[in-house]
Formats: structure tokens, C-alpha cells, sequence
């Protein structure tokens, strides 16, 4: 592609690109598709000779799009959302101009220096204590794993980064039942084993019981293992239920034990005062996680993760080659030994690009409304005789089912609930998704996309009660 054509087709990307957060609303949220269907639309092999980006552009219109779930749509209510915007957007189109690597200060020392002031603003922002240092990751996935792997360093002396496991270690990592799964994951690939993986247990209100986690560990150390550390979440993701971070911090303290706090998603909501409940004993815990890539209108990937031993977490990752080496090491940060990948993308740009534009006031603004609407919904979801709500709510995610009068056998509620979603998502006009607690199916609605407004979500139930009734007849 010559420079002229690329000024046309950047110009003509970004008026589709505008036409589509406009326009999105309009379309379906789940595509219309069968596995496979996109696919069989494309060439078994990759062509010989470049083609005119007319009719790529053409193509990216009329196969791809069509196949998406489109995820800034003000009716996408499942999972938890990955909501963007415009600020973002742009960040995100300059970052990939400039396709710089952000391994080493040397290597960009404005995204560097960038990444550092950012990170320094989210943890002001989020009232965790001037102990704590952070850096992007790409998720939080990744983010537990480093504070896994850092915790396991530590409390071996660094000696499995040195030698290995000896097998004596027989470290334990707890979490409660309703911790998120890429802890398991991580588990796993940290290489302490998903049997070493404790599932503590919850209250009503799905939150890790303090007193369960103690008798584990008190436990587990009777019989010779070592409590490694503990990841208590703040908003699950089944339920955005909130672990007692100081109890639990408490439990800890007592056990030499590493804290880690995943607050994927609900993490956004402390940067509202009224909320920071949510957080009571933060500066207890070692490492911390949000990620600003689902509540916090910045595009997928972005993920801040803030650690108190910031030593100790260098110590874990850092390499020096001497083709990386340079005369500044001394005085400046190198991310690359703050995670585990070397190349690292420019996400502080797009973040730095939100706050800005946003401010802090257009951010709690948005987040405030976006819990008023979970409130709506929630006292709608009370007052309809026909349906229950499922565990508490406290942010913008209501957890409910179908539940008519006379229909008491949880099997047939389940298969209610799974055919009413089943019928709300494959119609197309809005989307929703489920989790199961106490073993029960249930319907989850986080109202949480950037333009989401009353009237999607008043709408959204009216449809939901409308699919009931045909569920049920
Ligand atoms: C979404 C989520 C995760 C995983 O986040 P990724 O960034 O996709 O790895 C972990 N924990 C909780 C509580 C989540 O909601």
C-alpha cells in the first residue's frame, strides 16, 4: 500500500469506524451463525499476489462483520462488559502507528515514562496507599500468574527460579468457591499444582468466609504445607459478590501468606468514594488487579496490576542479555522485568487518552450511572411476581431467574431459564449470559456498556418478560 492510499483507506476506516459506535445499536448482537459459517467465506490459502484493499475493506464488511457479537451494543448485557470509546479508540489507532516496542525504557522512553505517571494516577484514583507501584498487563489472567510466580519466589528464596521445584514445597493457594477460573489457570502454570488449589468456602451473600479460610490454612499447616497465598476477589464474576479483604488480610498477616486482590471488574467502581467499602483493609494485601479494559471505556487489552514489593516482583522476572543492556538501567523501569513477556504493547497511551478526556468527574459520572441502572433493574426484577432475584446486588450486575407461581422443581426452573435465554439471545436484539449459584441456573444482566441508558434497559426486561411468557406456554 502506497502513503496516498493509506491516508484514503485511514480516512475511510475511521468514517466506518465512527458510522459503527453510531450505528451499532441497529444491528443484531449476536450474529445469525452457525460454526463454520465464516470460515467456509474464506480461501483455504492465503493469496499469491496482493490484493486491492477495496475489496478487503469489502470483505471485512460483509463476512466478518456480520459474524461478530458486538460488544459495544447498548443491549449487550452478558459476562461482564469490554466496553470502549472514542478516546480509546484513538489511543489504541496511534499506538499501532507507531507500532513501538515498550520492553525497555530505551526502547520508548515516553511510553515508559507515560505507563509510570498513569499507573501513579489509577492507584491515587483507585485509594490504594502510596506503597503500591503498578504496571499494565495485558489481563488480568496475566496479572495473577506474576503475583503467583512472585509470592512463590519469595517465599523459596528465589531458589525455584534458580533450580526448580525440590518437591518438598508443597505450597497452598486458596481462593473462594466463587473465585474466577483463571485463578485455577494460573495455578496450573505456575506449576504448583491444581490439587494445591483450595476452594474456601462462602456466605449467603457468596462472599469467602473469613473463619473457613483460617481453619484451611491452620489445617493445611498441620500437615505440613505451606500457605503460599490467598487471592480474595472483589466482585465476583458470577455474582460481583465482595470477599472481607480486611479479615481475610487478617488471616494472612497471621500465616506469612502473599494477599492478592482480583478486582477485574469491579475494581473500577473505588474510584467512586461511596464504594471503597469494597476495599476496607486494601493496604494489607500485596498485589492488586483491575482491569480498565471491562468497566473503564478502554479498549481490550489493559489490565493494572499494583504490587507493595516491587523488589521482590523484579526480582522474580528480571533477565539482563547483553543485547538488552543499557546505560540507564539503573534509573529508570524496564517492564519487561514486570511480567512475563518481553515485547510489551503501548496501552498506557489509550488509558492516559480516557482519563483525559473523560476526567475523573465524566468517569464516576458514567460509573454512577451505570449503578443506578443495575438498581432500576434490580427493583424491577423485585417487583415482577414472576421472577427472583438470585444473590445481591451491589454495583451494575443483577443476578435473577424466570421463577413463575406453581413451578417449584429446580430442574424444570433450570431448563425454564436456559430455554428464556436461549430465546433472548438467539433473536438477536439483545444479549445476555448465565452462571450457576448453589448449583441453580441463573440469568446474569451487568449493565455496563459505555452508551448504555434507562430506556435499553427498561426495554431489555420488558423483552425479557415478554420471552417468559412464551417460554412458559
Ligand atoms: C474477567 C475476570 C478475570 C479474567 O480477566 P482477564 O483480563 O480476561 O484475564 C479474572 N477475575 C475476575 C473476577 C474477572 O471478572
Amino acid at each position: 500500500m502506497n502513503k496516498q492510499d493509506f491516508r484514503k483507506y485511514a480516512h475511510r476506516a475511521a468514517d466506518w469506524m465512527a458510522d459503527y459506535l453510531e450505528g451499532v445499536e441497529s444491528m443484531r448482537v449476536k450474529p445469525d451463525v452457525q460454526p463454520g459459517d465464516i470460515k467456509n467465506q474464506l480461501p483455504l490459502s492465503p493469496p499469491q499476489q496482493g490484493e486491492d484493499f477495496e475489496r478487503i475493506m469489502a470483505d471485512f464488511q460483509s463476512v466478518i462483520v456480520p459474524g461478530m457479537t458486538h460488544w459495544q451494543h447498548p443491549m449487550f448485557f452478558g459476562y461482564f462488559p469490554a466496553n470502549n470509546s472514542e478516546p480509546s479508540v484513538l489511543g489504541e489507532m496511534l499506538t499501532a502507528a507507531m507500532g513501538a516496542q515498550c520492553m525497555v525504557w530505551m526502547t520508548s522512553p515516553a511510553a515508559e515514562e507515560l505507563e509510570e505517571r498513569v499507573m501513579e494516577w489509577m492507584r491515587q484514583l483507585l485509594g490504594l496507599p502510596g506503597t503500591f507501584t503498578g504496571v499494565i498487563q495485558d489481563s488480568s489472567s496475566s496479572a495473577t500468574l506474576v503475583a503467583l510466580l512472585t509470592a512463590r519466589e519469595r517465599a523459596s528464596g528465589f531458589a525455584i527460579n534458580q533450580k526448580g521445584f525440590s518437591g518438598a514445597e508443597r505450597f497452598r493457594v486458596y481462593k473462594s468457591t466463587q473465585g474466577h477460573s483463571s485463578i485455577d489457570k494460573d495455578v496450573k502454570v505456575a506449576g504448583l499444582g491444581i490439587e494445591n488449589l483450595v476452594n474456601v468456602a462462602v456466605d449467603e451473600q457468596y462472599a469467602m468466609i473469613p473463619g473457613a479460610l483460617e481453619e484451611a490454612i491452620r489445617k493445611d499447616v498441620e500437615a505440613g504445607y505451606t500457605p503460599l497465598c490467598v487471592v480474595a476477589t472483589i466482585g465476583t464474576t458470577s455474582s460481583t459478590a465482595v470477599d472481607p479483604i480486611e479479615a481475610v488480610a487478617e488471616v494472612c498477616r497471621r500465616y506469612k501468606c502473599w494477599l492478592h486482590i482480583d478486582a477485574s471488574f469491579a475494581g473500577t467502581a473505588l474510584l467512586l468514594p461511596e464504594m471503597r467499602w469494597m476495599s476496607r483493609g486494601v493496604e494489607y494485601a500485596d498485589s492488586f488487579v483491575v482491569n480498565p479494559h471491562k468497566w473503564m471505556f478502554t479498549n481490550f487489552d489493559c489490565s493494572c496490576y499494583f504490587v507493595q514489593d516491587k523488589e521482590a516482583l523484579v526480582r522474580t522476572f528480571s533477565i539482563l542479555p547483553e543485547y538488552l543492556r543499557t546505560g540507564v538501567d539503573a534509573v529508570v523501569n524496564n517492564y519487561r522485568d514486570w511480567g512475563v513477556p518481553l515485547g510489551r504493547r503501548f496501552r498506557s497511551l489509550k488509558l492516559w487518552f480516557v482519563l483525559r478526556s473523560f476526567g475523573v468527574e465524566g468517569l464516576q459520572c458514567k460509573l454512577r450511572d451505570h449503578i443506578a441502572l443495575g438498581a432500576w433493574l434490580e427493583d424491577a426484577v423485585r417487583s415482577a411476581a414472576e421472577f427472583e432475584l438470585m444473590a445481591p446486588r451491589y454495583l451494575n450486575l443483577v443476578c435473577f431467574r424466570y421463577h413463575p407461581s406453581g413451578v417449584d422443581d429446580e430442574g424444570t426452573l433450570d431448563r425454564l431459564n436456559e430455554m428464556l435465554m436461549e430465546q433472548i439471545n438467539e433473536g438477536g436484539r439483545m444479549f445476555l449470559s448465565q452462571t450457576r449459584l448453589n448449583g441453580k441456573f441463573v440469568l446474569r444482566m451487568v449493565a455496563g456498556q459505555t452508551n448504555v441508558a434507562l430506556r435499553h434497559v427498561q426495554q431489555a426486561f420488558a423483552w425479557v418478560r415478554e420471552a417468559a411468557a412464551s417460554v412458559r406456554s
